[in-house]
């Protein structure tokens, strides 16, 4: 792997806006606005080592890691989804200038943006943290490429939702980090062991929530992002949408049955699709339609939440 000169190519704008901007974050390093915190966007701290990985909830495993020794910023801003998200300019920029890229492993926009983001930075690390984890087949086709519309079954991608995956997320992140800082091995283990704590806390308390006797056995959700939650709990997660895309008139009366007969009383939403559909089958089932972020930075607070409106 050379640590040469990169060039990236950008099919969005010209190459001299963003050099500029870029121009200005490094030249005015006080200047906290140059990026916005949100997901860690850190163009203004360039004395911090950078890494990039995809998701909120990976950058949560990594930062509880690295703690100070690293700035981790995050490609899939709030509220976009990462089957279909395409970065900025301004990301490939911080992108560019990364130690490493840690990804899930199956996410769309993963697989979709490998080569190009493999071009733009060719001395970058790449670690898989899914990497281990055993993989469920989707049980239906998920659009992975939104671009061509093309569609295949795969591994099942949301891995993270899960306390057993998550693991061995937190075990591949801590290698990751120590392959690259090795000097900080020590810092980083204690680290790890303090995420594993509140991985398996995270664990106990949904497990003693949903072993309740009035806990919801199924659930609805417009898109399956809590298969492995449902895997790891023994829980029965009914999906809305069809193979990535709204679900047919048949597919919903077949929904409306299943979920009465197996008593769901939850349909899950999430902010970056669309509600009509989940509102709709809540009034045909009396369900309640209930708001969750499966790609929130709080990732053990999520994964409370869920468990705990399945209780209510
Ligand atoms: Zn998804």
């Amino acid at each position: 792997m050379k640590n040469e000169k990169i060039t990236i190519h950008s099919p969005h704008s010209g190459h001299s806006s963003f050099l500029i901007l870029h121009l200005l974050c490094c030249l005015l390093p006080l200047l906290a606005a140059c990026g916005s915190k949100g997901n860690g966007h850190a163009s203004s701290e360039a004395t911090k080592p950078l890494i990039t990985v995809t998701i909120e909830p990976l950058r949560y495993f990594t930062q509880a890691i690295t703690g100070e020794q690293f700035e981790v910023v995050s490609l899939v801003p709030r509220g976009a989804s990462p089957e279909t998200y395409d970065p900025t300019p301004a990301q490939l920029v911080d992108f560019s200038h990364s130690r490493a890229y840690l990804r899930v492993g199956f996410l769309g926009f993963e697989q979709t943006w490998t080569d190009r983001l493999q071009t733009a930075a060719p001395h970058l690390r790449v670690f898989d943290t899914g990497h281990g984890v055993d993989y469920l087949l989707s049980p239906e086709t998920e659009d992975h490429d939104a671009h061509t519309g093309h569609t295949h079954t795969g591994p099942e991608p949301h891995v993270w939702t899960s306390t057993a995956n998550a693991r061995i997320l937190a075990a591949n992140v801590f290698r990751a980090l120590v392959s690259l800082d090795s000097s900080q091995a020590d810092l980083y283990r204690s680290r790890y062991d303090s995420l594993l704590t509140v991985i398996n806390r995270t664990d106990s308390l949904c497990r003693s929530l949903l072993s309740r006797p009035g806990a919801s056995r199924s659930f609805l959700i417009y898109h399956p992002s809590l298969t492995y939650f449902a895997r790891d709990y023994g829980l029965l997660q009914l999906p809305i949408e069809e193979g990535g895309k709204e679900p047919s008139p048949a597919r919903l009366s077949r929904l409306i049955e299943e979920s009465r007969s197996t008593g769901a009383r939850v349909v899950f939403v999430q902010p970056e699709f669309d509600r009509r559909h989940a509102e709709m089958v809540a009034r045909q089932t009396g369900a309640r339609v209930v708001s969750i972020n499966p790609l929130a930075y709080d990732w053990p607070a999520e994964m409370l939440r869920v468990a705990e409106e399945l209780v209510k």
